[in-house]
């Protein structure tokens, strides 16, 4: 029986990876497959799967040879549940990877990325140690990659000792990120198997340019976050979309960056987090359906787009309730979530 090189790929599809980001990410996977596909020792020796985690962590595809892979369908919804999917981690590596015998050799030491904007909303302090513990039982090798400018480099240290930092989450960067994946996983797969060297990923070879090793003693970063999302509806269409702002650290407050349509949301999706006051957020991205230019709160806290015209009669999105006047005046609290 061959030895397999099990690789396993965790992919945080919280809001912060909205948009062309997680576009990106869907191509990379897509484009590593491919890649790997054409590569006959790759070919013969990595199986793949993909854990996704945002609210929930997910094995959307088990284990599986390359020939067989099916590239999963990435969905973006609130929430990092690191601690989930590192559970989900050990979970499957201990079903799902041959351990060696007496007998007979099991699979190569499996490699596991994590790509994450490093902001967990669960509690993943437990598995972090699990996984830490079993370190000398050699259950991974395992890279950490901060994916955006928010990233707690302690969370990810706490995991593994390899942590990468990507700041710069964009299209380009997130290629660049998976061409780097395509020749690590490569060149991993013959050292295995001529038993070349021990470093099994050489991250002396990093594109620069949008990579680099996280720094252990970066300090922690205080006060607000560099990003905010708001979840908000269609008022036309009641499809709902994310707004994402920025933090002018200079002001103190949030200025609207973009907005992504969204393909799903749930109720409680924008009670993740206690509510932010509007004086800190300056403005709102358009509806990314009718490109409305504004934004109504209701009553029964959601939000939802407007078109300016305040006359009355509108009908919110989320509860159905018809509101006769809008008033905008002073400032009030907004729920949000954090990605
Ligand atoms: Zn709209
Ligand atoms: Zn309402």
């Amino acid at each position: 029986m061959t030895r397999r090189l099990p690789v396993y790929l965790l992919l945080d599809c919280s809001e912060s990876m909205a948009g062309p980001a997680i576009e990106a990410v869907s191509t990379g996977v897509n484009t590593l497959i491919n890649q790997l596909r054409g590569n006959p020792l790759a070919l013969e020796t990595v199986y793949m799967s993909v854990i996704t985690f945002s609210r929930e962590a997910r094995q959307v595809l088990p284990l599986t040879e390359l020939i067989g892979f099916q590239p999963p369908k990435l969905t973006v919804r609130p929430g990092t549940a690191l601690g989930g999917a590192l559970r989900l981690l050990i979970d499957c590596l201990n079903r799902e990877v041959v351990k060696t015998t007496e007998y007979s050799k099991g699979d190569y030491k499996p490699l596991v990325f994590i790509l994450t904007d490093g902001q967990p909303t669960d509690n993943w302090r437990e598995s972090a140690d699990k996984i830490r513990s079993r370190k000398d039982t050699k259950i991974a090798n395992i890279y950490a990659i901060g994916c955006g400018p928010d990233v707690d480099s302690e969370v990810l240290y706490r995991i593994t000792d390899i942590v990468l930092m990507m700041p710069d989450l964009t299209p380009d960067t997130v290629k660049k990120l998976f061409i780097w994946l395509t020749a690590s996983i490569q060149t991993a797969s013959v050292k295995l198997t001529t038993k070349i060297g021990e470093e099994i990923i050489n991250t002396s070879d990093l594109p620069k340019d949008v990579l680099e090793i996280a720094s252990k003693f970066a300090p922690r970063r205080e006060g607000m976050p560099r990003q905010l999302f708001l979840h908000s509806r269609c008022v036309r269409n009641r499809l709902p979309y994310l707004m994402r702002y920025q933090l002018i650290e200079e002001y103190q407050k949030y200025i609207p960056v973009a907005s992504h349509r969204l393909e799903v949301s749930e109720e409680g999706d924008a009670d993740l987090l206690p509510p932010i006051n509007s004086s800190l957020i300056v403005g709102c991205p358009p509806c990314p359906y009718c490109e409305n230019p504004g934004v109504l709160v209701c009553s029964c806290g959601a939000l939802f787009c407007d078109g300016g015209s305040t006359t009355g009669g509108v009908i919110c999105p989320t509860c159905n309730v018809q509101i006769q006047t809008i008033t905008e005046e002073g400032s009030f609290d907004i729920k949000h979530i954090q990605g």
